[in-house]
């Protein structure tokens, strides 16, 4: 395995921060990411911590191979106390903020305590800024990544930020990194709100140890060719994991509805296919051969709206689920989601169950603000913002 055997601490209470060794009994018993962060914070979480109050921590975690040339091993785990659940939760995300993290020299980062002041945190090896954040409170994720890296001034930098979502403390924020790569689900974003840390900045200064590079490499070349040989590669490359929404359908999986239906009328129309003719760039995280992302457009809007997806889960879910049929307004939900930093399976979840209220006369539309013939993806942006 490849471990530096260091964490770095930061105290966001006091601006200060310290390195600790991780013992090699703990790494080689939990090797890293999801295991290693779930380790300490059993240790360090009391069970009546509040989610939200300042007693609650984030250990950021990048997999035990992020960093090295191994394929796909893009993946960091952020694990905390969730807002949502009220318990354990551990979310990972892809893209290149996981690896960078991890050549600062650290196998775990664990913030704790409560600024007293928004800060973006600018970690360059073991050299740690607290840098005021004032300006780009309020600012959406797009706005502070690319207002970050600018101000930085090495393009290099790879940052994991917040919306106003999570500074709002929305149960159901997520934390965006690399623009489009979400730590989606459970709030994880209202955390990091609460401890008002609007973004971390990362740029690796360290190579990673491999103990026998010669096996290591001839490993990677194995996985490589499996990848390479594995037919559900090829699909996963080629559409994408939206590229299952049509089979899953015909299953009766896809949620319609609010699960009160198993047929959707509209499938067609917001399939792989309809997506895949909307597909304006193909994309991958760090060192991944299979590059499953893809970059649409929200076409109504400009340059700067552009996304990574939408994935499997958001296009079920504001389409079918929302009874949604135009994958424009699918793709405009989600750039709304990214830019606000809130999580799509949840945000459009919960405009799926308002709708279905409506539609059941349950609330009128009058009470929402909506005219009852407004097409369906208005009205679901509409609600969203
Ligand atoms: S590009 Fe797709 S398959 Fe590769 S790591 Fe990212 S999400 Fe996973």
């Amino acid at each position: 395995m490849t471990w530096f055997h260091r964490l770095l601490r930061i105290d966001l209470t006091r601006h200060q921060t310290s390195i600790e060794e991780i013992p090699i009994h703990v790494t080689e018993a939990f090797v890293g990411g999801k295991g290693l962060g779930t380790y300490y914070l059993y240790r360090e979480i009391a069970p009546q911590v509040d989610p939200l109050g300042p007693e609650n921590k984030v250990f950021l975690a990048p997999g035990a191979l992020s960093g090295t040339l191994a394929p796909a091993a893009s993946r960091y785990e952020a694990l905390t106390k969730s807002p949502l659940t009220g318990i354990y939760l551990d979310s990972n995300a892809g893209g290149h903020f996981g690896p960078e993290l991890k050549l600062t020299g650290h196998d775990l980062v664990i913030l704790e305590g409560r600024s007293p002041t928004p800060v973006a945190l600018v970690i360059r090896g073991d050299e740690v800024q607290f840098r005021d954040a004032a300006s780009l409170w309020g600012r959406s994720v797009y706005e502070t990544e690319t207002t970050l890296r600018r101000d930085l001034g090495d393009p290099r930098f790879r940052i994991a930020s917040i919306g106003p979502a999570g500074e709002r403390l929305v149960k159901f924020a997520c934390v965006s990194n690399d623009y489009s790569r979400q730590l989606g689900r459970g709030g994880l974003g209202a955390v990091l709100g609460s401890q008002r840390v609007k973004a971390i900045a990362a740029l690796g200064t360290r190579t990673l140890p491999v103990a026998d590079p010669d096996a290591f490499m001839a490993a990677v070349q194995a996985a490589l060719q499996q990848i390479f040989q594995n037919p559900w590669v090829a699909g996963n490359r080629q559409h994408g994991t939206i590229g299952g929404i049509d089979d899953l359908h015909a299953l009766g999986i896809v949620p319609v509805a609010n699960f009160t239906r198993g047929v959707f009328a509209g499938m067609e129309r917001i399939g792989a296919a309809s997506f895949g003719a909307l597909v304006e760039a193909r994309l991958a995280c760090a060192n991944c051969p299979v590059a499953c992302s893809k970059g649409t457009r929200w076409q109504a809007g400009t340059e700067r709206d552009a996304i990574e997806g939408p994935e499997y889960e958001t296009a079920a879910l504001f389409g079918a689920n929302c009874l949604v049929d135009d994958p424009q307004a699918i793709i405009h939900a989600n750039l709304i989601c990214n830019e606000a930093g809130m999580d799509t399976i949840s945000a459009a979840t919960l405009v799926g169950m308002v709708l279905g209220a409506a539609d059941e006369g349950l609330i009128s539309w009058s009470d929402l603000g909506l005219a009852p013939d407004a097409p369906r993806g208005e009205k679901v942006i509409a609600l969203l913002r």
